[in-house]
């Protein structure tokens, strides 16, 4: 992968697709962050691009694509607007879990309103108690004649009011313990929702990540893995997708700021307010520009990871994969907040300054907490004890 699009085997038409969506994704991005709203227009683009298909096999009508076309996507909508980059990602890591691990029976009737743009899946596994934690539940399914019944309080749902179908994790019974866990999608014409509190936060305002409090009854096919078994779907494909996907969200954020301070800085204008030979200016951009190295590389490995034979549960992977997430959540972060540093309080931190650096400053102070980087670094302490010959990869 590059930072670039299109890859060079990247398709013309997918480059088209992305570049029909972005004037209208950056047309609406100052004012849903600060409305903190829903992106509409954008959603809708999205829609009628076909790219929220971009997962599905061309077999069930979708494009057909994979992680890496995921990240070329993610890392362009992303330079734009990072709650709809995040929006429209998360959507890709649930349809990449109903892909490899939803029944004949949903697949066949789920992929194609997907690949037509009907159906906008949204993630809850997010749980009051026991917080992000995603290999535990505690609201259990109860199951009558083949028909699963949920009751399930969501604290955090991204775009919960706007979508059409969630995939949800559950207890699986109410005998089962916490961490037999099984994921079920929904469609939201099956469910009750209603939505509490409000959604006023300091960045990524337009995801309106809501709580919800969810009941309704979906059938047996609707189980996506087996049952109390949604571990093997989250190390396989969920938690995959989700840290690529992510990652990709959060670069291309950081690489949207560094393109908008790099125009800036040879403008007429810039280059009579900026010392393009001070050294100070020089190495403030060597290091940013060596972060969005460094993470893009730490991408294309993690893609190399998942796209080839290797398990994706082995230990070298799993240590990667977690690295992926924590490091683009602090080092993006750190990169913008460089880039702030750089161009100064009026171009980087007034509010209605056009490079939009204190927006995507605010949103990226989201990437540590959206799945606790304490989680992974705790993960990957146990990890690295296990790896004792440092097994790396280049
Ligand atoms: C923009 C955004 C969108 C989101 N969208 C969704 C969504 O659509 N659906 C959804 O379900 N969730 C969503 N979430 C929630 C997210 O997935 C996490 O569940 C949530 O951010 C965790 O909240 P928390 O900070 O309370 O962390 P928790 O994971 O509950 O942790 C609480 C505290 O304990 C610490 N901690 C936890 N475990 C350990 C450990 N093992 N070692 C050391 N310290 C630890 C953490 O660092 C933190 O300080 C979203 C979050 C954000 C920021």
């Amino acid at each position: 992968m590059t930072a670039t699009l299109p890859r060079p085997a990247a398709d013309e038409g997918l480059r088209d697709r992305v570049a029909a969506v972005l004037p209208v994704i950056r047309d609406e991005a100052a004012t849903i962050d600060d409305r903190a709203v829903f992106p509409a227009a954008g959603l809708a683009a999205l829609r009628r691009s076909g790219l929220m298909g971009l997962l599905v096999p061309t077999s069930h009508g979708g494009l057909g694509g994979d992680l890496s076309d995921l990240v070329d996507v993610a890392v362009a909508l992303a330079g734009e607007c990072m709650s709809t980059a995040m929006i429209w990602a998360m959507h890709g890591q649930q349809v990449a879990a109903l892909v490899a691990h939803g029944s004949e029976r949903l697949r066949a009737e789920l992929l194609p309103r997907i690949a037509r743009g009907e159906v906008y899946v949204a993630s809850v596994t997010s749980e009051k108690g026991k917080g992000g934690h995603l290999l535990t539940a505690q609201a259990a399914l109860r199951r009558h004649d083949g028909v699963l019944h949920l009751e399930r309080d969501a604290p955090i749902v991204t775009g919960g009011e706007h979508a059409d179908g969630f995939l949800i994790t559950m207890r699986d019974a109410p005998d089962a313990p916490p961490d037999a866990v099984s994921a079920v999608y929904a469609d939201r014409a099956q469910l009750e929702l209603s939505a509490s509190g409000s959604w006023n936060p300091l960045g990524m305002r337009g995801t309106h990540s809501g709580a919800l409090r969810i009941s309704g009854r979906v059938g047996g096919h609707q189980l996506v893995g087996a049952p109390g078994q949604f571990r093997a779907v989250a190390v396989r494909t969920f938690a995959p997708a989700g840290h690529v996907a992510w990652a990709a969200c959060w670069l291309g954020a950081a690489r949207g700021a560094l393109r908008d301070v790099l125009a800036l800085l040879r403008s007429p204008a810039g280059r009579r307010q900026f010392d393009l030979g001070s050294e100070l200016l020089r190495a403030r951009l060597a290091r940013v520009r060596m972060e969005l190295d460094s993470m893009a590389a730490l991408l294309a490995q993690c893609l190399r990871d998942l796209a080839g034979d290797t398990d994706p549960e082995a230990v070298p992977v799993q240590l990667r994969l977690n690295a992926l997430k924590v490091f683009t959540a602090e080092r993006s972060f750190a990169a913008v907040d460089l880039l702030v540093e750089l161009v100064g309080l009026r171009h980087g931190y007034l509010r209605d300054a056009p490079l939009a650096l204190e927006r995507r400053f605010r949103d990226l102070r989201s990437a540590s907490l959206n799945y606790a980087n304490d989680r992974l670094l705790f993960a990957n302490g146990t990890l690295a004890l296990l790896d004792r010959g440092v097994s790396l990869a280049w």
